[in-house]
């Protein structure tokens, strides 16, 4: 018989549960218990969801992130919040979101107050983990309390309990050492504390432990390859059996290695990494588990449940009862039920599955497995008659837009000329002084914006009324940068919600649903649009806001767009054709409203690329494919304009060293980065490569409320003119000002064009 299982399922809850008690708990309108006991009746729920697996992931819930659930089972606590005297989640809250002197709460503030945990990227995932934190000195001592209630309480409920935990050398190897030590050289001292762990679980009667080694798909050096097989040596005989589970890509090289861990069973991503099943099936040890994740875990489309049987029947031939099945990865990364759509139109329903489809589809499988298809005759058929009007539907399927695709040529990525020569041309047009001074695109999203907004969307207000409260806006941001003295101005992105989604609405090819929330941290949660179809873009999206604002001013008015592969990487995609057929899509879309805004008479055109980076592959000798279609898209975007249009883009991070000649073959005529918090010293990129365009390094945190003085900005740009010529200087902030108050940008960017006149008189 075939086992199925799930690795993870999503604890926000279908209507995000756990966000509002979260955030009602830290405003002080909920108490303590009333937040566990949502805790617990979201994770009874889940089990129900849950239940005609063969075995149910326990301890997969988390309050803010499993990463920091296991620092605090392995009791390794940061210094700072150690010796805490309330309750012990208070503490953990304390670890994940700061504490500041006054008692409220934000990130990375010192003083009297608690800094956050460090957070980053899981993986390729849009989700964050708190980063562990250790040194040369850390010690660990196992806390089991929380992963022991769970448990009791799944048996209580019946529930066939898989415990789920990060495997020591993952657990590790995301971490960081604030004293520069070696983090291996803590293993020894970390697997006893495993050991400890597992044979309490094994004590409680659990029969198999998954152990998350998502490390394993990634490129390793000798020294952690070599970890992974002295810490399963060490817990191999704890008492539990051990699934190990990859997931994310294929193991490749590390497949010797992850077969032959000294474990009773291995997980790996039968999705993303498909192609190593086969060879794995040969060197897998036949007394162990192999089990397939089959169903993808980071999307959101049906799985085409035939075609799908075709490839498992042979393996579940020669595996029999060694093979289990379950989804590619945990359901985390996906949204819980396709149910909660109401708006979502019947035929792009049906094409879809969410979390708990993706459950049922799993039953399926197991039935058509074990009793024949046959018995799933029924459910087969409905999967292939949704499969199969999809692959040929028309709203997926657009000829013109493919045949664009086919017809792409290196030209239309090529500016007329060299950025020298158009540098020249565009200085006379806009005469700029030195140290040009602008911002990212978006003013603050006041109150009555989202009031517009909400009444609009309500029906309460009509077209024409929203129009003009927007041009109220769009007024309002333009006077304000007249009066600050800014050379360059943005219209403020008042009509714009989100980024991405904006975009989405307009765009044919985009689905949108009402709860396809995917947590990304702790409390925070996204809604990635839908990709389903061939992008095109029935009308302009943008012309007319902008020429609405430029008509205000006599200084040049940026157009505002979001860049292709920021709008792909931020989508749910499609999972029949390479992202990158998508994003060539997307860029022949967003470069009709380029030239469109050019031939409005826009003379600056900003397009955002903020998620560039966070589309690079885990694995480094798969970047440059990727870097070469990403950056070839954002020239298809941005560089069929004449000389005289000025192309800026915009990046949201502060690491370019390994991606900056990427960077600079996008050619655009300027690009605005996040610096501020790195004193400037990521511009050495920049300076190593001899980046030859024009650089906006970021000199006014955006994410901090306090008001950057004049003197520390001018401090910057004079650190940003040590490795850049000045001439090829602007003056910015770190990103758009939307999550700031108007109290706060009118005196920082004050403070910002007195810095840039300061330097310019110097
Ligand atoms: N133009 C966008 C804004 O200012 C850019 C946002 C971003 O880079 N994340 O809001
Ligand atoms: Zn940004």
């Amino acid at each position: 018989m075939v086992t199925t299982h799930n690795l993870g399922f999503p604890r926000i809850g279908a209507k995000r549960e756990l966000k509002f008690g979260l955030e009602s708990y830290w405003k002080g309108q909920s108490s303590l218990s009333e937040l566990k006991s949502l805790g617990a009746q979201l994770r009874q729920r889940h089990w129900i969801n849950q239940a005609n697996l063969d075995w149910v992931p326990v301890g997969d819930f988390a309050f803010y992130d499993q990463m920091l659930d296991m620092s605090f089972t392995l009791g390794n606590l940061p210094g700072r919040v150690r010796g805490f005297h309330g309750d012990s989640l208070d503490n953990y809250f304390r670890v994940a979101r700061g504490r500041s002197a006054h008692g409220v709460d934000h990130a990375g503030c010192c003083g009297g107050g608690v800094a956050a945990g460090e957070m980053t990227k899981w993986f390729d995932t849009n989700y964050h983990y708190i980063v562990p934190e250790f040194s040369a000195g850390t010690e660990f001592q196992l806390d089991s309390s929380r992963l022991l209630e769970q448990l009791a309480e799944a048996k209580a409920q019946g529930v066939k309990a898989k415990p789920v935990i990060v495997g020591p050398v993952t657990y590790l190897a995301l971490g960081k050492a604030k004293d520069e030590s070696d983090r291996l050289a803590l293993l020894p001292r970390l697997l006893p504390v495993y050991a400890q762990l597992l044979a309490e679980l094994g004590a409680q009667g659990v029969e198999w432990v998954q152990v998350d080694e998502p490390l394993l798909v990634t490129e390793l050096d000798a020294d952690w390859q070599h970890a992974f097989n002295a810490a399963y040596h060490q817990l191999k005989s704890c008492g539990v059996k051990l699934l190990v589970a990859t997931y994310f890509g294929p193991l490749q090289e590390n497949m010797y290695l992850a077969a032959n861990l000294p474990v009773a069973g291995l997980h790996v991503d039968a999705v993303n990494g498909r192609e190593d099943v086969v060879p794995l099936l040969n060197m897998l040890p036949t007394h162990k588990v192999l089990s397939l994740g089959v169903i993808n875990g980071r999307n959101i489309w049906k799985t085409d449940l035939n075609r799908l049987l075709d490839w498992l029947e042979p393996l579940r031939d020669r595996l029999g009862d060694r093979l289990w099945i379950a989804p590619s990865c945990s359901l985390l990364h996906v949204p819980v039920d396709l149910g909660s759509e109401k708006k979502l139109d019947a035929e792009l329903k049906s094409w879809l599955a969410f979390a708990l489809q993706k459950l049922h589809e799993l039953e399926v499988l197991a039935t058509a497995l074990n009793m024949g298809r046959d018995w799933a005759r029924d459910a087969l058929a409905a999967n292939q008659a949704a499969v199969d009007s999809r692959r040929v539907s028309p709203r997926v399927h657009d000829p013109a837009v493919q045949a664009a695709v086919a017809g792409l040529t290196l030209d239309l990525g090529r500016r007329h000329s060299v950025y020298e020569q158009r540098a020249a041309t565009q200085a006379a047009l806009l005469k700029l002084p030195a140290y040009p001074t602008t911002t990212i695109g978006s003013f603050p999203q006041t109150a009555e914006i989202r009031h517009a907004r909400s009444e609009f969307r309500a029906g309460r207000l009509d077209q024409a009324g929203y129009k003009l409260a927007m041009q109220r806006e769009i007024a309002r941001s333009v006077k304000e940068q007249e009066a600050l003295g800014l050379d360059v101005l943005v219209h403020g992105e008042a009509e714009r919600n989100d980024m991405v989604e904006y975009f989405g609405e307009q765009l044919d090819g985009y689905a949108f649903s009402e709860f396809g929330w995917v947590q990304s941290y702790g409390s925070r949660c996204v809604k990635p649009p839908i990709l389903f179809g061939d992008i095109s873009r029935p009308k302009a999206m943008t012309v007319e806001w902008i020429r609405y604002a430029q008509s205000l001013t006599a200084k040049p008015m940026k157009g505002m767009l979001t860049g292709p592969v920021t709008i792909l990487n931020w989508s749910f995609v499609r999972d029949d054709q390479p992202r990158s057929r998508s994003c060539f899509q997307l860029a022949l879309a967003i470069r009709e409203e380029v030239l469109d805004l050019e031939r409005a008479g826009v003379r600056v055109i900003q397009i955002d690329e903020a998620a560039l980076r966070e589309g690079l592959p885990l694995r480094k000798s798969q970047w440059k494919t990727y870097l070469d279609w990403a950056v070839e898209s954002f020239r298809i975007t941005a560089n069929g304009v004449r000389d005289e249009t000025q192309i800026h883009t915009h990046m949201c991070y502060s690491e370019f060293n390994d991606i900056i000649e990427s960077i600079a073959g996008m050619d655009a005529d300027v690009i605005t980065i996040e610096t501020s918090r790195s004193d400037m010293e990521l511009l050495d990129a920049f300076d190593h490569f001899k980046y030859p365009n024009e650089i906006g390094p970021g000199v006014y945190d955006i994410h901090s409320p306090n008001i950057p003085t004049q003197a520390h900005i001018e401090q910057l740009m004079r650190k940003a003119a040590e490795r850049i010529p000045a001439s090829r200087l602007w003056v910015n902030p770190d990103c758009g000002l939307k999550t700031r108050a108007w109290e706060e940008v009118i005196p920082a960017l004050t403070n910002m064009v007195a810095a840039a006149r300061a330097l310019r008189a110097a």
